[in-house]
């Protein structure tokens, strides 16, 4: 189970601050007795595990990774798919964004 503050602290620290206010919409909205048990960024979409099944829940987890998929990981601007370093990131094209990306990427 990863707890909040884990959460916004692993996507601070492996994407940026763009998405952390979709971190923090997920855990107001999570349902009691729903845990989340993974958080991650895959192809460029910030993405949510949970248990057990949800389907009202993952449902609202799509949308949010779909908005996502649309806003840069690193300042919360709209932004779109980049290859960096091989990876898929979400930026905007503030050339900043793209630095600070490759930059945690080194981490
Ligand atoms: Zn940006």
């Amino acid at each position: 189970m990863i707890l909040k503050n884990e959460a916004r602290k692993y996507i601070k620290t492996t994407c940026g601050d763009g998405w952390l206010s979709f971190v923090d919409k997920v855990y107001q909205k999570l349902p009691t007795g729903t845990i989340i048990t993974q958080v991650y960024q895959k192809y460029g979409a910030l993405r949510f595990d949970i248990e057990p099944e949800n389907i009202d829940f993952e449902t609202f987890l799509d949308t949010i990774e779909q908005i996502s998929e649309k806003t840069c990981e690193i300042c919360g601007e709209i932004g779109d798919e980049k290859i960096v370093n091989g990876f898929v990131e979400t930026l905007c094209d503030n050339k900043t964004c793209m630095e600070k990306c490759l930059y945690l990427d080194t981490l």
